[in-house]
């Protein structure tokens, strides 16, 4: 119920209050701060996130909420504690660095926490909550809205780091799926601010498959879209750390590919175009998506390209394309 809700929210602004200053007082605390420090985050960003430690002891948070005269049973609804079959109360979050999720009013309201070293596993998420549903929300909207309005741009990461690095260099109008795919929630809010959207998560197999995804859902809702690749091995973050957010924006975002060029260059990974059964169908397979593109100008530029490539006649291309816009109605 209402209240209910009032309490869950109420206990997540304090425990964020509690784990932002255990991060910077207590001893634990201070290893986990020089570890976002090392990241390249700097102590601004710390306290404009909120990035917090949540200590490694059973209790400290059970007590700190009772105190704070909230219903253990209702925080456990709220993913801030577990409880075993004796009834037992425990903190759910322990020994972690602590990444509020904000709602789009900035509010917290549910935690990533994330393992100082290599312990599994190394992302622990709040569950799904009457607060906090993973794909309604996306990281860093709420400080991100006015400058993705602003721009008409928005950049789409998978992980909180690359969000939080992107921001911290100079782009802000950045935001996070939490490593989940976008749903059509998501992709239709951001649809209200930008025109235009920038894919761009990481480089290995599972942000590839991601990626398309995004791509497909964005571009199908009337998105620009854009897929941007990171060179190198690199995630985002990484690559900002290493050579700064002025050369991610000009060697990056600047050369995303297009959505075409983006699929064209994913489908051909599956065929062999030296061989001509193949080459026929990664041609059907790339028509089908020009296919999908509202505007006949940028239908007929992908056409052009694929006709010089392959040796065949705009027509015929032209044709293949009315057919199959006709097909799909
Ligand atoms: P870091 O830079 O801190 O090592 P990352 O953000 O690059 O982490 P990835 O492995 O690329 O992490 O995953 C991207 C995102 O997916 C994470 O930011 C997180 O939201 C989510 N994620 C990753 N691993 C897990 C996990 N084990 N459980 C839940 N979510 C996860
Ligand atoms: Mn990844
Ligand atoms: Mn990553
Ligand atoms: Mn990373």
């Amino acid at each position: 119920d209402n209240q209910e809700s009032q309490a869950m929210l109420e206990a997540h602004q304090w425990l964020t209050k509690l784990y932002h200053h255990l991060l910077k007082n207590s001893k634990d605390g201070r290893k986990a701060y020089e570890y976002l420090l090392e990241r390249g985050f700097t102590e601004e960003t710390i306290q404009k996130y909120q990035l917090g430690y949540s200590p490694d002891d059973k209790e400290f948070v059970v007590t700190f909420l009772e105190k704070k005269g909230f219903h253990p049973q209702a925080m456990v609804k709220a993913g801030l504690l577990s409880v075993n079959d004796q009834g037992n109360y425990a903190d759910r979050f322990r020994g972690r660095v602590m990444f509020p999720l904000r709602n789009h009013l900035g509010k917290t309201v549910a935690f990533a926490g994330r393992s100082l070293g290599d312990q599994e596993p190394k992302y622990l998420n709040s569950p799904e909550t009457d607060l906090f549903h993973k794909g309604r929300l996306l990281y860093n909207f709420d400080l991100a809205r006015s400058s993705i309005r602003k721009e008409k741009t928005v950049v789409l990461f998978e992980g909180f780091g690359d969000v939080i690095s992107a921001a911290q260099s100079g782009i802000p109008y950045a935001v996070g799926t939490m490593g989940t795919s976008l749903s059509s929630t998501q992709a239709n809010l951001l649809k209200k601010y930008a025109d235009q959207i920038i894919v761009c998560y990481d480089g290995d197999r599972a942000g590839i498959e991601a990626a398309v995804k995004a791509a497909k859902l964005t571009k199908s809702i009337g998105c620009q879209t854009f897929v941007a690749r990171v060179p190198d091995g690199l995630d985002p973050d990484d690559f900002i750390r290493r050579h700064g957010g002025g050369r991610f924006k000009k060697e990056v975002l600047d050369t995303s590919d297009t959505y075409i060029s983006f699929m064209m260059s994913y489908l051909r990974r599956d065929y062999n175009l030296q061989v001509e059964g193949d080459r026929i169908a990664y041609i059907e397979k790339v028509l089908q998506e020009i296919a999908t593109l509202d505007r006949a100008v940028e239908r007929e530029h992908y056409l052009n390209e694929l006709s010089s490539e392959f040796q065949l006649s705009l027509e015929t291309l032209k044709e293949e394309i009315s057919q199959i816009r006709s097909r799909q109605g």
